[in-house]
């Protein structure tokens, strides 16, 4: 998913300085006349600079120097500066490029990342995101590979998360068969307080009333530490897992497999060291309170024993489109249920439907349907069979939880 660095069309206007020609030409400084020489920033870039268009180690390249050459400072953005030798302005890295991925993360940090589409409306939903951070406390790190935006002090649990992040593609990928990757033109903002996160929902009124605890679009997953109630460690697995699918999957697939694969992953358990167990589940107990996969999948068989009407019909809940998935009556056992299907394909199945499974997840992120008929044609069954079959599993663990 990598854009190329200078490509066919960058090579043919690249112009080279020959050693010769810049020993003959020193750069004059433009006040030399008047005596402000010394007011002007020099500086000595080495033999093989590029010249470049923007500052960006993938902008077009017009100038390359054959030989080290002192040139003017007109602009300093980070490593780059702005310059002008003859004929030619354009940006140089003095002590060398960045390479692609180190550009993305200072191009975030400095808030100027333009890149690919819609980065101007990424630009200004992490932005938005950003100021609710409060401006003395905003930090800017990483988070596995994810730049990380933050106001959480707590070093103990920043590494707890970094390192859950660190290892969720590698996760992603033994689960689900699919390639993934850390995409460093979208970040991460945790806040320290619920009370920040809640502020930032109902700004973006769109998702304000849903899913209760973070939040992930094109640009960004949001989430808060808070104080306990909610593990945000869940929450992050859950989040970045939809992160991942923004570049594996070309188009949306459908809401059961998006909101499946991160439940999945999310419910899952985590060790105190920040290791996630896929296809585990979960617990988090307070004096108070249980929550986390282990409620979560209580609650879902307990609705298959007792009240079977809080659950949405399989064939019906796997052609929802998201809007019918995070509206309807069934909304809360929606997320579950999506979860635990996902489990069932993989977990609760013979090996060859785990693999078609996966193979129907591969092409889904080809941009292959995957709603009911496409499933159900994938592990050549039909979709009344696949019903059947998850509602026996799910009869089968009701009755062992009892
Ligand atoms: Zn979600």
């Amino acid at each position: 998913m990598r854009r190329t660095r200078a490509g066919p069309a960058a090579a043919l206007v690249l112009a080279v300085i020959a050693p010769a020609a810049a020993a003959q030409d020193p750069p004059l400084g433009r006040g030399a006349a008047f005596g402000v020489l010394e007011l002007e920033d020099m500086v000595r870039v080495p033999a093989g600079a590029a010249l470049r268009s923007r500052p960006d180690p993938q902008a077009e390249a017009f100038v390359l120097f054959e030989a080290e050459i002192e040139v003017p400072v007109l602009e300093r953005r980070g490593r780059w500066i702005r310059t002008h030798h003859r004929d030619w302005t354009g940006w140089v890295a003095p002590g060398g490029e960045p390479t692609v991925e180190q550009y993305e993360l200072e191009a975030l940090a400095a808030g100027y990342l333009v890149v690919a589409t819609s980065a101007a409306e990424r630009a200004e939903r992490i932005a938005a995101a950003r100021r609710l951070l409060g401006e003395e406390n905003a930090d800017f790190t990483t988070l596995g590979g994810w730049p990380l935006y933050t106001d959480v002090r707590d070093a103990g649990a920043l590494t707890r998360l970094d390192r859950l992040a660190g290892r969720l593609p590698a996760a992603y990928e033994e689960r689900f068969a699919l390639r993934a990757g850390t995409e460093p033109r979208r970040a991460v903002v945790l806040y320290r307080s619920e009370d920040a996160y809640r502020r930032f929902a109902s700004e973006f009124t769109d998702i304000g009333e849903l899913h209760g605890d973070g939040h992930a679009d094109d640009a960004m997953a949001v989430l808060y530490l808070g104080g306990g109630g909610v593990d945000p460690a869940a929450v992050l697995v859950h989040e970045l897992t939809h992160l991942i699918n923004r570049d594996v999957f070309q188009r949306p697939p459908m809401t059961w497999i998006e909101e499946g694969m991160a439940e999945d992953l999310g419910l899952s358990r985590i060790d105190g060291k920040g290791n996630l167990e896929p296809g585990t589940i979960g617990v988090r107990e307070t004096r108070a309170t249980t929550s986390g996969g282990r409620f979560v999948w209580s609650q879902l068989l307990r609705d298959w024993r007792q009240d079977r009407g809080r659950l949405q019909p399989l064939p019906a809940l796997l052609d929802l489109s998201w809007a019918e998935f995070v509206s309807d009556r069934y909304r809360q056992s929606n997320y579950a249920q999506s979860a635990f299907f996902v489990r069932y394909l993989l977990d609760g199945t013979d090996p060859p439907t785990r693999r078609r499974f996966q193979e129907f997840l591969a092409a889904a992120s080809r941009g292959a349907a995957s709603g009911t008929d496409a499933l159900a044609e994938a592990l050549a069954t039909s979709p009344g069979r696949l019903r059947n079959g998850y509602e026996l599993w799910l009869t089968r663990r009701a009755a062992a939880s009892r």
